[in-house]
């Protein structure tokens, strides 16, 4: 399995996709946790990441293939992966479907998380008061809202066409929602 989780930042991505590790016995790759994790480094790469990250925009292209990359090319991949915040524009769509044509694989779900924006809102900030994320001020959380209508949600088009998008609905509690997940995967 090859999936795809898309949903507004809140919206319980990478809660549910550690749980769907659990299950399915395959990696979550988050682009997110990838750049934090550079960032944290310090590298000039992460540097630059970071400025994006702290805005609410999205870091380049470049700099987020060349993590995604890397990870893919570890070799717990093998069997499958759930990618948590990629693809995140067209173009990494595009991107993502020339690579994976190339190894002769595809995606096989995406699944679009879809919730209530003030409950979004409450969500995010509830969390930066526990991990202390840098991106999780009022103002940043609020251009992440935008960059996400603008940019991101597009991507549901994109798998919407190939036949591969399911809605989950994503409120309600996390045995709910993971519930209707494995329901759509099986
Ligand atoms: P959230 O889902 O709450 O927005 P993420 O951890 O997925 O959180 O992303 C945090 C930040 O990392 C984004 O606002 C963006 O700056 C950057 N980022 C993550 N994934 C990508 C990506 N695929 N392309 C560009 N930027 C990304």
């Amino acid at each position: 399995m090859r999936i795809v989780l898309l949903g507004p930042p809140g919206s319980g991505k990478g809660t549910q996709a550690k749980n769907l590790v659990e299950r399915y016995g395959i990696p979550q790759i988050s682009t997110g946790d990838l750049l934090r994790a550079a960032v944290k480094e310090g590298t000039e790469l992460g540097l630059q990441a970071k400025k994006a990250m702290d805005a609410g925009e999205l870091v380049t292209d470049e700099i987020v293939l060349g993590l995604l990359n890397e990870r893919l090319a570890q070799p717990d991949t093998e069997k499958g992966y759930i990618l948590d915040g990629f693809p995140r524009n067209l173009s990494q769509c595009d991107t993502l479907t020339a690579m994976l044509e190339e190894a002769g694989q595809a995606v096989t779900h995406a699944i679009k998380l879809t919730v209530d924006e003030d409950e979004v809102v409450r969500r995010i900030l509830e969390r930066a008061k526990i991990e202390g994320r840098a991106d999780d001020n009022e103002e940043t959380v609020r251009n992440r809202m935008k960059v996400y209508a603008d940019q991101t949600a597009p991507v549901a088009g994109y798998y919407e066409g190939k036949g591969l998008l399911t809605e989950v609905y994503g409120m309600g509690t996390l045995d709910e929602v993971f519930e209707r997940l494995t329901n759509v995967l099986g």
